[in-house]
């Protein structure tokens, strides 16, 4: 048995990051998180004193699976589970675009619990601390998506206080930032108040809804959405689903060049989203993009903390298709990235 001196937290949270980031089934993980959440207030003692006299089960939340990694991390040993998850998931998820991944500094785009993530605020803001981010953009959803709970402005004022909270407690070189994800409505026009929109240090804009609507109407919805000075990014252009638990969606119709054109000459980047079942622009739209001039934004989308690790997918896609770094928004420092964000 490997010595292990992180503790029983470190552990659940360890094994939470490793399975989210390998896309395993998000009720299973939960319970790892629900166990680290239950005793991360307990006194170390106490939490000892239960895994030696087998009454961690005693606790709400924990069950004989988190309980045998709580005893293991209390003892100073590795626990078997997380021993088994390292070995065969801690190394990089795509085969390319390492170089490019090292260069990344922070990410564009993610969802807490406060909308359809699973995961709370500060928890997305120490993984990212955690992954050496200079920072992460917090882009929680807006109103109009009512599935994924989007924030009202009420709501959102409210979050930017969290964030702010949180900013004060972290201390050191990490900043989360304050977004959104705005939903792009029919008419291409922004789901968030412009009083509310402007307080923040950058948004992404993203169609959620009548995906099949004609292309004439789509192009002029997105590059109405494009043109608007508040956006920066354009969230996962397509909307196209290739895999996973959600089922394949075909991508909308639209005038890609005009779209990107508009990207480019309004000063929005292009989001490579970096999720599996997205994949997103496809790679003939991606090298469009790149071809006209874009700007672009590998992005994670994560709505857990081990899905900010899939930056790893979209770094491969962006190698292939040649991009540049320096076009890569998120590979410039971060006051450079704010700069841009208010002023194009
Ligand atoms: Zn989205
Ligand atoms: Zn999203």
């Amino acid at each position: 048995m490997s010595e292990y001196a992180a503790g029983p937290v470190a552990a659940l949270r360890r094994i939470a990051f490793l399975l989210e980031r390998a896309r395993e089934d998000t009720r299973r993980i939960q319970a790892f998180r629900s166990a680290a959440a239950v005793i991360l207030p307990l006194d170390d003692d106490e939490v000892a004193q239960r895994a030696g006299n087998g009454t961690l089960t005693d606790l709400p939340g924990i069950g004989p699976s988190t309980a045998a990694v709580i005893a293991d991390a209390c003892r100073g040993e590795l626990p078997e589970r997380l021993a088994r998850l390292e070995a065969e998931h801690s190394g990089p998820l795509a085969k390319g675009g390492r170089a490019l991944r090292a260069l990344l500094r922070g990410d564009c785009h993610s969802h807490s619990d406060w909308s359809d993530g699973g995961s709370p605020i500060e928890e997305m803001a120490m993984t990212a601390m955690e992954l050496g981010h200079d920072y992460l953009v917090l882009t929680d959803h807006s109103p109009r998506l009512k599935v994924a709970r989007g924030l009202s402005a009420e709501r959102l004022a409210r979050q930017l206080g969290v964030v702010e909270a949180i900013n004060d407690h972290l201390g050191g070189d990490f900043t989360l930032l304050k977004g959104i994800e705005v939903d792009i409505l029919d008419d291409g026009s922004l789901d968030q108040t412009e009083e509310m929109l402007a307080q923040l240090d950058l948004r992404v804009a993203s169609v959620h809804s009548k995906l099949g609507m004609d292309a004439d109407a789509m192009t002029e919805r997105m590059i109405g959405a494009v043109r608007n000075p508040r956006t920066n990014v354009l969230g996962h252009c397509t909307g196209r689903l290739v895999t996973g638990n959600r089922g394949v969606r075909k991508q909308s119709e639209f005038d890609a060049r005009a779209v990107f054109e508009a990207c480019r000459d309004n000063h929005t980047a292009v989001e490579i989203n970096s999720r599996p079942e997205r994949r997103d622009p496809p790679t003939r739209l991606l090298e469009l993009a790149r071809d006209i001039g874009c700007l672009f934004s590998i992005d994670s989308d994560a709505h857990a903390p081990g899905q900010l690790d899939m930056l790893d997918y979209g770094c491969e896609r962006a190698e292939e298709a040649g991009i540049e770094p320096e076009r890569i928004i998120n590979t410039w420092p971060r006051e450079r990235l704010l700069e841009w964000a208010q002023h194009g």
